[in-house]
């Protein structure tokens, strides 16, 4: 069997590594060489935690993160950092269910945190009254970057091949067009393009599924909020971590839809709002301090979210999806997918 991939960000790269470890009689050849632009792999963030609210993707997640904590190599390839994770949830969210999922894969790692304990322990300000939070232990970030590149190297020590020529087009025969004219029939093509995904599908004539573009964008400050790890406020969708040595990343979501991955263009506006809110949430940055850096990049996003195999047509899927939050699932999802591929 043959399978053929196209896309080497953390999608495509560990869809491959997968059925390299899983199903070695399987030729895979992975095509890298996208569009010009630093892609979602590149850019992300990281945040790696168990919980989600969403019961299959908090499953997906804490079993991802539980692999990566007990494989002393993916943590080191990964760059794996465990400052912990504080999920600020508005009153009265449900949560019964993610939080035994959590305590069944990661004992004793999440506790569910009141208001009053919040203000004792972190530093948040003017939390609206009743709002509850899940932190856990065994969470922080990575770098999908560092894992992507240490995964491809993977694929080529064990036979796999990583062929750095764009795809132009995809055909249901399965088989993938190159930009150096060549076509190459598999039994079956995955298009791991994150963001390209769609304009890739609608250049070969295939329906796009509902596979849509986002924004992403992000900013970097000098000084860190004390005793902070990693943290998402559900209500605002403001999220954040520790950056380098002394910086803090700070994010909120942004309503950029349909952009093109190859042309990001900051938000302005939007690094304005993502200063103002953290000041009332943490106090940082101090007024008037502007950032390091911004970060602007995009995804792929599907309604459901979720990173998952999905069929376009007989022998030609999707790996995409991860709609913001795939180097939390992409893990426990490329095992699944390279295993119904094996099959
Ligand atoms: C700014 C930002 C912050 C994020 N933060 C987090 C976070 O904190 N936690 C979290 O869980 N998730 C986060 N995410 C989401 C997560 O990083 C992404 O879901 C994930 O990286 C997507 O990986 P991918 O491989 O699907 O796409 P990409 O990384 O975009 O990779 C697609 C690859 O396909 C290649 N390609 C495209 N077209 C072709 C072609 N025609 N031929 C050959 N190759 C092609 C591209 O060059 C690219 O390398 C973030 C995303 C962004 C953008």
């Amino acid at each position: 069997m043959r399978v053929g991939i196209v896309g080497g960000g953390i999608a495509g790269a560990l869809i491959a590594w997968r059925l390299r470890r899983t199903a070695p009689r399987i030729t895979v050849d992975v095509y890298t060489a996208g569009p010009a632009g630093g892609d979602a792999t590149g850019a992300s963030g990281g945040l790696v935690r168990g919980f989600e609210r969403v019961v299959p993707l908090c499953r997906q997640a804490a079993d991802g993160l539980a692999e990566l904590r007990g494989d002393p190599a993916l943590r080191s390839a990964a760059a794996y950092r465990e400052v912990g994770s504080v999920y600020l949830l508005p009153a009265g969210a449900e949560v019964t269910e993610p939080v035994r999922v959590l305590e069944e894969v990661l004992p004793g790692s999440a506790t569910l945190l009141t208001g009053a304990e919040l203000a004792g322990h972190y530093p948040f300000r003017g939390l609206p009254s009743g709002m509850t939070a899940v932190v856990e232990r065994q969470a922080g970030f990575l770098s999908p970057a560092r894992l992507r590149a240490a995964a491809l190297a993977w694929i080529a020590d064990s036979g796999g091949t990583v062929r750095r020529v764009p795809v132009v087009t995809v055909t249901p025969a399965p088989a993938l067009c190159g930009a150096d004219g060549a076509a190459k029939g598999y039994d079956a093509v995955v298009l791991a393009a994150g963001p390209w995904t769609p304009a890739l599908l609608t250049a070969s004539g295939l329906p796009t599924g509902g596979l849509r573009v986002k924004q992403i964008q992000y900013s970097v400050y000098e000084g860190r909020p004390a005793g902070l790890g990693a943290f998402v406020r559900e209500d605002t969708g403001m999220w954040g971590r520790p950056d380098g040595e002394t910086g803090f990343l700070l994010g909120l979501p942004s309503d950029r839809w349909d952009v093109d991955p190859s042309c990001p263009q900051p938000d302005v506006a939007l690094v304005d709002r993502v200063a103002e809110e953290a000041r009332r949430l943490l106090g940082h940055p101090p007024a008037g301090h502007r950032p390091l850096r911004t970060a602007v990049s995009s995804d792929c996003y599907h309604d459901p979210p979720g990173l998952a195999l999905r069929e376009v047509c007989p022998g030609v899927f999707t790996f995409t999806g991860g709609s913001g939050g795939a180097a939390k699932t992409v893990l426990a999802a490329s095992r699944a997918a390279a295993a119904v591929l094996a099959r």
